[in-house]
């Protein structure tokens, strides 16, 4: 009993932390952006020193996929991937941020992004979806993964078969409830409008397909 209570307290904590930092719901999209394009930053600085790779701007983009019938929105970068090791410690800690020690030894000046310096960047997913599933395949690794989590509960990761270095977020939205509207995070000019005003600077292609099945 006490453990349950416990974690319905953590829930209810991981809930006030992200509302409360985020005034806007719809900032979780340019988290995951912001994430996708410093995943495609990596490869190419990778590339910059590693001969065996060449970095073609063509072949780096990052595509949202919105399906209104699953009710699902997917977040695709063919950035560098994440190893298992990196799942965990990056996916599985909150308020550890990763990208502010990358930033800070390449020197990217990067002022507006108090939020990415608390850590809590991709767990803003959360604030529209119950359920995060994250398919990834490092550039370091042969292996491809998988990590599931419903929210503070916990997560879970698998191995799984991928031929593609990069990353597939995939977000079950949540479903309507009195007040509460999620059903524009499935929305593709919604999205577009999202991605116009907080991702507008981002420096890689963003693609859309809508998928409707
Ligand atoms: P921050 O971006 O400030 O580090 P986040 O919570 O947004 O914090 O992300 C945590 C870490 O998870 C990132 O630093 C990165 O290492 C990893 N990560 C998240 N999304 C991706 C992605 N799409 N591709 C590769 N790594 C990712
Ligand atoms: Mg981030």
């Amino acid at each position: 009993m006490a453990k349950r209570k416990f974690k319905a307290e953590s829930q209810k904590l991981l809930d006030m932390v992200i509302n409360s930092i985020y005034s806007q719901r719809e900032v979780f999209l340019r988290e995951l952006i912001s994430n996708a394009s410093d995943a495609i930053d990596k490869i190419y600085y990778k590339a910059l020193t590693d001969d065996s790779l060449t970095f073609d701007q063509s072949s780096y983009y990052i595509k949202l996929i919105p399906n209104k019938d699953k009710r699902t929105l997917t977040v695709i970068d063919t950035g560098i991937g994440m190893t298992k090791e990196e799942l965990e410690n990056n996916l599985g800690v909150i308020a550890k941020s990763g990208s502010h020690t990358f930033k800070s030894e390449n020197e990217i000046k990067d002022g507006h992004d108090i939020i990415g310096q608390f850590g809590v960047g991709f767990y803003a997913a959360f604030m529209v979806a119950d359920k995060v599933t994250v398919l990834t395949k490092s550039i370091d690794s042969e292996e491809g993964y998988k990590w599931v989590s419903q929210g503070s509960d916990g997560y879970t990761i698998t191995p799984i078969e991928r031929e593609e270095v990069g990353t597939e977020i995939i977000l079950e939205i949540k479903e309507n409830e009195d007040e509460e509207n999620y059903d524009e995070f499935l929305d593709e000019f919604k999205l577009k409008q999202i991605v116009k005003k907080y991702s507008d600077f981002i420096r890689y292609p963003i693609k859309m397909d809508v998928t409707e099945s």
